[in-house]
């Protein structure tokens, strides 16, 4: 990327507290707060972001290998035991920092919306009730040929293979969203409504590049949204968005909650 791209200086904090003085006045004055979340949102927790997953064992598999009905068909013992390693990982991880001060904000404005493209239950475990998963839920399984529906307990997790639906015999796959599905049409539904008619919204540690939540940015900006984008990195979203906070989110939110508290008060 070339351009009028802005380049990190950890000096800068005088742009930093501006920006953030700039969002603290916006969090207090919006009547309806919309937040979109990735999975940059739980590295902090130690739920690697799935270009960082990619590493070790996983590095020589496409994530479509991983995270498509083709890949499952081709290996689903492999597609299976992925899972199960990453949900091992959400089990033992803990809301960050972030997702805590998330949840603060969550109760300032009147109407508040979490979308989240994550499959984890962290901000759930931190206190947002409601939240949108746009690409599901790692912890629920289903039949992936009758779609009848399995709980954790039922399914063994340590199996090389996925376990057989009782109903149909097909196997059994995690509850998530995969390259090529639909999402779920309620919450995606619910999802577009809340962008269409929020004033501000807060996009967390997302690439921007898998659609279709990655339109979620610009749909909310042509409804006339105001669109801060945080993540150490800049990429697409930052490009459209109208501010671009540089830094992880399980800093930058506690910074803003300071800044908020500090107008409250
Ligand atoms: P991503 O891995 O594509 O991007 C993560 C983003 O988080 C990056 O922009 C990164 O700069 C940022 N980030 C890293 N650390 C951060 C921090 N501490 N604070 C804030 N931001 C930080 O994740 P995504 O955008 O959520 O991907 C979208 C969707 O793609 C996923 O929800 C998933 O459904 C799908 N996907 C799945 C697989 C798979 O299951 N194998 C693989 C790839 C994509
Ligand atoms: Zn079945």
């Amino acid at each position: 990327m070339a351009g009028d791209i802005p380049t990190f200086n950890p000096d800068d904090s005088h742009r930093y507290n501006r920006q953030l003085t700039e969002l603290g006045q916006r969090v207090l004055e919006a009547t309806d707060i919309v937040c979109l979340t990735g999975a940059g949102a739980s590295a902090e927790s130690g739920v690697p972001t799935f270009r960082d997953a990619q590493t070790g064992l996983w590095s020589q598999y496409d994530p479509e290998e991983l995270a498509s009905q083709a890949g499952f068909a081709a290996n689903p013992g492999l597609v299976w035991q992925w899972y199960m390693m990453r949900l091992n990982m959400v089990e033992e991880a803990d809301p960050n920092a972030g997702h805590i001060k998330l949840a603060m904000i969550s109760t300032i404005p009147p109407q508040f919306t979490l979308i989240t493209q994550n499959v984890d239950d962290l901000h759930e475990r931190s206190g947002i009730h409601s939240v949108l998963h746009l690409h599901g839920n790692i912890a629920r399984f289903r039949c992936n040929d009758c779609r009848a529906e399995y709980q954790l307990i039922m399914v063994d997790r340590s199996a090389d293979e996925p376990p057989s639906c009782r109903v149909c015999g097909g196997p059994i796959r995690p509850d998530v969203v995969w390259f090529g599905e639909m999402l779920p049409r309620e919450a995606i539904t619910l999802a577009e409504q809340a962008i269409r008619r929020c004033d501000l919204l807060i996009v967390i540690g997302t690439s921007g590049i898998v659609y279709p939540a990655a339109m979620l940015p610009i749909e909310a900006k042509r409804a006339g949204a105001f669109v801060v984008d945080i993540n150490p990195q800049y990429g697409p979203t930052a490009e459209d968005a109208d501010m671009f906070i540089q830094g992880p989110s399980g800093s930058v939110l506690p910074d803003l909650v300071d800044v908020v508290h500090t107008m409250q008060e």
